[in-house]
């Protein structure tokens, strides 16, 4: 898989930023919340009202069908005494008991009486038989002036009797005649009523209140002291008028509470039965679960916000280390694109993965033109193996592995490459390991490596060799014969000195005695040539030739060979007895009595020393001489003694 940047995001993607994202999902959460609460509050407010409408209506029919039965009970009893007052004129004792054993049957009846035309107590179901007079009675007037035998409810009052509020029922009684009679009363303490009242819940607002159809308040539980008269309530102005029962929404004119009162009307009496309860009560069920409602909404938004800033803050920190890391890949892809050097990333099989823009610059090549490739195939054939051991070395080493190869350009041209290698991560597959490798760009520095090796190679050619012969010079030969006299038990060194070479400067001059000097030196080299000898010189006009392994026999022949090779050369020389260039030679070779280097060319400066001494043009062995001289005595030889220290004529 090629190596892949951090993708960056484009167009409209771009202007949203977390905080965005996160309010939008925050405000979408919370309106999805809010929604549901506020529906299922709406759809559970109008389920409690209109269950509360049902209860209030049906409370309100159960009590004014108690209400009639209760009347319906005591209406039946005082019809069946009005008809027996009507024609008879029982005995005081025997109705007065009838009349108690009515009231002790019926419990909604606190007395039963019977007045007479006067307004006297005539019957009573009481123990004892009131005296005082009820003539002055609105109910009295009503039934003396009205001969309508139907029942009269009376609006409530103070009973004299007990003080306590009263109902009163009363019957006209009628003589056969049509004549008033008297009339018969049956009282309803209020208490019967509130004590069966009170057994409903309905409230601190809520209450039943018994009616007469012409707004007179009978009862009213809990009891107030408020108007008695409803007649110009909206009650009777207007519900009863749309019908005999309903149900309707107030706010109290008493205490400003919003009510839902539901009213039922009996059929048989004017009587009106409505039951109240304040909208806070039917709904207070409904305000517990809504409460508990947004307590769990609160809850939710409040975890919806913790969300959203969790959320916001790991965004943010995700937003905050992508552009981190957009910043550094671009700083190092601008560093590993701008370098002259090649910056690339291999898997453990060599394939390129990434490759810098800068190997344009070095190759020529698009760098997306590499990548998928082997790096084995940019590397020249000759140089791969050396490449390839180089890279069997970084596996799992963890160390830099460096190696200098060739590879090809786009218009065929080599180009030398440095590469430093390391692994750059770890993987068990070792082929999923991945490698740093940064190529750079050495042409220039191997054509100067090589041209200054040339350089150094021809300056020791310079400092070994002496300018004018170009043969090697002395300080070569020092070493050159310090190695081989070491390596060699046999060993032989030649000197050779121009015989007079003074006088040859004196005549031809200077520069012909160079280039005289330079036509023996190549005589002197062509000796040595293509041998393990060295041909040197040594000083002045002066040349010394080492041959290994060479005996003295053979180091003669050499010398000779030498000799007379630079008299065939032919060049004149007028100081010299024969008219001709000549040399002559010293010869040594290496005896167990040799003290070393130095002391077998000092042998060989000897063998010279007698060549001269002898007339020059000759070569001369060391061996050859010094018994004769030793015996003799006529030569101090010092091997130590520089040869172009000695003067033969010493
Ligand atoms: P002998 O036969 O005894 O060696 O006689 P000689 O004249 O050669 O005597 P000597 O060795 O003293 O003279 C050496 C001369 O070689 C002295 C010097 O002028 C000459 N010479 C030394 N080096 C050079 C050089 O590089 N070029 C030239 N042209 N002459 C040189
Ligand atoms: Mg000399
Ligand atoms: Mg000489």
């Amino acid at each position: 898989m090629p190596y892949q940047s951090i993708p960056n995001q484009s167009g409209w993607l771009r202007r949203i930023t977390p905080g965005m994202v996160v309010i939008f999902f925050a405000l979408i959460m919370t309106a999805c919340i809010l929604g549901v609460v506020i529906w299922k509050a709406l759809e559970a407010k109008s389920a409690a009202l209109a269950r509360g409408a049902a209860d209030i209506q049906n409370l309100a029919h159960s009590l004014s069908e108690h209400a009639a039965h209760s009347i319906q009970a005591a209406d039946i009893a005082m019809t069946g005494m009005v008809d027996l007052l009507r024609y008879q004129d029982p005995l005081p004792e025997r109705f007065n008991k009838y009349m108690a054993e009515t009231v002790a049957a019926l419990p909604q009846i606190r007395e039963i009486g019977a007045l007479d035309t006067s307004g006297k107590w005539r019957y009573s179901s009481l123990p004892e038989t009131p005296g005082y007079n009820n003539g002055d009675r609105p109910y009295f007037a009503f039934h003396r002036d009205n001969p309508d035998k139907a029942l009269r409810i009376s609006e409530s009052f103070q009973s004299r009797l007990t003080g306590r509020p009263t109902i009163l029922l009363s019957k006209r009684i009628s003589k056969p005649d049509g004549s008033f009679g008297g009339v018969l009363t049956a009282a309803i303490d209020s208490d019967y009523f509130s004590g069966f009242y009170r057994t409903f819940q309905l409230g601190p607002d809520g209450g039943i209140s018994l009616l007469r159809d012409d707004g007179a308040v009978l009862m009213r539980w809990p009891f107030t002291n408020r108007s008695t008269d409803l007649s110009k309530s909206d009650l009777f102005t207007t519900q009863l008028k749309l019908s005999s029962v309903g149900y309707y929404k107030i706010t109290s004119p008493f205490d400003g509470v919003v009510k839902y009162f539901g009213y039922e009307q009996t059929p048989q009496y004017p009587l009106i039965v409505t039951v109240a309860m304040s909208e806070d009560w039917l709904l207070a069920a409904w305000s517990q679960a809504l409460r508990t409602d947004a307590l769990v909404a609160g809850v939710l938004l409040c975890m919806i916000i913790l969300l959203a800033a969790l959320l916001s803050s790991q965004f943010n920190f995700r937003i905050r280390t992508e552009r981190a890391l957009r910043r550094s890949e671009s700083h190092y892809r601008l560093l590993a694109d701008n370098i002259a050097d090649v910056v690339i990333l291999l898997d453990g099989r060599g394939t390129l993965r990434y490759v810098s823009h800068s190997v344009e610059q070095m190759l020529g090549v698009r760098a997306h033109d590499l990548v998928g490739k082997s790096c084995f195939d940019l590397v020249h054939a000759e140089d791969k193996e050396r490449v390839m051991a180089a890279s069997a070395r970084l596996n799992g080493s963890g160390t830099v592995s460096t190696a200098e190869f060739r590879t090809f350009c786009a218009d065929g041209s080599i180009v030398w490459v440095e590469s430093h290698f390391k692994q750059a991560s770890r993987r068990d597959d070792p082929a999923e390991a991945e490698f740093v490798g940064v190529l750079r760009d050495v042409t220039e520095r191997r054509r100067m490596e090589e041209e200054l090796t040339l350089l150094n190679r021809r300056l020791a050619q310079l400092a070994a060799t002496d300018g004018l012969t170009g043969l090697t010079n002395r300080r070569t030969f020092d070493g050159f014969l310090s190695r081989e006299y070491a390596a060699c038990e046999e060993i032989s060194v030649l000197l050779c000195d121009i015989d007079n070479f003074k006088g040859y400067n004196d005549t031809y001059g200077h520069q012909a005695g160079d280039r005289c000097l330079q036509a023996v030196a190549r005589v002197i080299g062509d000796a040595t040539s293509n041998t393990s000898g060295l041909s040197a010189r040594y000083g002045g006009e002066e040349f010394a030739v080492v041959l290994p392994n060479m005996s003295e026999d053979e180091a003669l022949k050499v010398a000779e060979k030498i000799r007379l090779t630079v008299r065939a050369l032919g060049l004149p020389n007028s100081a010299a007895t024969r008219g001709y260039l000549t040399i002559s030679v010293g010869i040594a070779t290496r005896t167990r009595a040799t003290l070393g280097e130095t002391a077998l060319v000092g042998e060989a400066d000897i063998g010279l020393y007698e060549a001269k001494r002898l007339g020059r043009n000759r070569s001369i062995a060391y061996s050859s001489l010094e018994l004769r001289y030793v015996e003799a005595g006529s030569i101090q030889h010092d091997p130590e003694l520089a040869p172009g220290e000695r003067d033969p004529a010493h």
